[in-house]
């Protein structure tokens, strides 16, 4: 393809079908998609698509499965605004629109031997998933695999089956907390910093990384800097208000880094200045 062909195909959505859905919430809906076309999408842990639904608009969705799952992809959507609750009307069956993969990702090979620590802040297990399935899939590449996940309440928790399989496998140290309880929750009540106490961690051996809110993540940079995990073994996924996804427009800059292109997945070391 040349080079003008290329640039047009990156704004021209491909056709897929939605293979299935679920409700995870009642805000959050998990869709298994295939693209008509049936290539694979051929992503990488952290990237995401921009999904459009025809007539409305388009938003950026990251990609929840791992690159090994060859059958199609998964997505999880919260319904929040135009596009995301025009998906919610979707059913299986129906078509939206998909481009990409677009921004970086996160390299499971660049930390092969650390330990690996993940912490999710509510919707940030999507992104996160993606990797902590890579890595629980080549579990003899790494060090301990421990899990820290933290959500509003009992019932914004996500993935709730798999999220119980990391509960009873004992190479996965899986924690959870909530912030507001209920009668139902017999787990650790707090945000998800007030994990960090409880698990040993050793700075020396340890990869971190950190998916969730500004608000979340700035505050578990204090706990891994204070724990001694070096800046360029923390690494981050910003989310931030796109619209090309591709670096031409410039919604989601920040000084002079495009987080769509650039990002959305950082060192701590490249966004500290932020
Ligand atoms: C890289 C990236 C990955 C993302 N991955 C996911 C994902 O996996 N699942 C998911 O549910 N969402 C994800 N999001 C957020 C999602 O893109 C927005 O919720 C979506 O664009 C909202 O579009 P809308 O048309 O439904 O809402 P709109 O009608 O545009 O807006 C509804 C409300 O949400 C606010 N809003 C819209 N977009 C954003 C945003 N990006 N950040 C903060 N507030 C926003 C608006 O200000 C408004 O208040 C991701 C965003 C980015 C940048």
């Amino acid at each position: 393809m040349n080079e003008a062909a290329d640039a047009k195909s990156l704004y021209v959505p491909e056709k897929a079908e939605i293979v299935d859905k679920k409700a995870m919430t009642d805000d959050e809906t998990w869709y298994h998609l295939r693209l008509s076309s049936g290539r694979e999408l051929g992503h990488q842990p952290g990237q995401f698509v921009q999904v459009s639904v025809f007539g409305v608009g388009e938003a950026p969705i990251s990609v929840t499965s791992p690159p090994s799952m060859k059958d199609g992809f998964e997505l999880c959507i919260r319904h929040v605004g135009n596009v995301t609750n025009a998906i919610k009307e979707l059913d299986v069956g129906d078509i939206v629109g998909i481009r990409g993969p677009f921004g970086s990702s996160f390299d499971p090979d660049a930390v092969k031997g650390k330990d690996i620590l993940f912490v999710a802040g509510g919707l940030g297990i999507v992104p996160l998933r993606s990797l902590i399935k890579t890595v629980i899939e080549n579990q003899d590449d790494y060090g301990r695999v421990i899990i820290f996940y933290g959500t509003r309440s009992p019932d914004t928790v996500l993935y709730e089956n798999e999220l119980r399989e990391w509960e009873n496998d004992p190479s996965v140290e899986f924690h959870i907390t909530v912030d507001i309880t209920d009668d139902t929750w017999k787990g650790n009540v707090g945000v998800v910093t007030t994990l960090f106490p409880k698990v040993p961690i050793d700075p020396d051996k340890t990869a971190a990384f950190i998916c969730g809110p500004d608000i979340m993540f700035r505050f578990v940079v204090r706990e891994t800097e204070q724990l001694g995990i070096p800046d360029d073994l923390t690494f981050l996924s910003l989310e931030r208000r796109m619209k090309c996804g591709v670096g031409k427009c410039g919604h989601c800059q920040e000084e002079s880094v495009f987080v769509c292109r650039e990002g959305p997945c950082f060192t701590y070391a490249d966004i500290k200045s932020f």
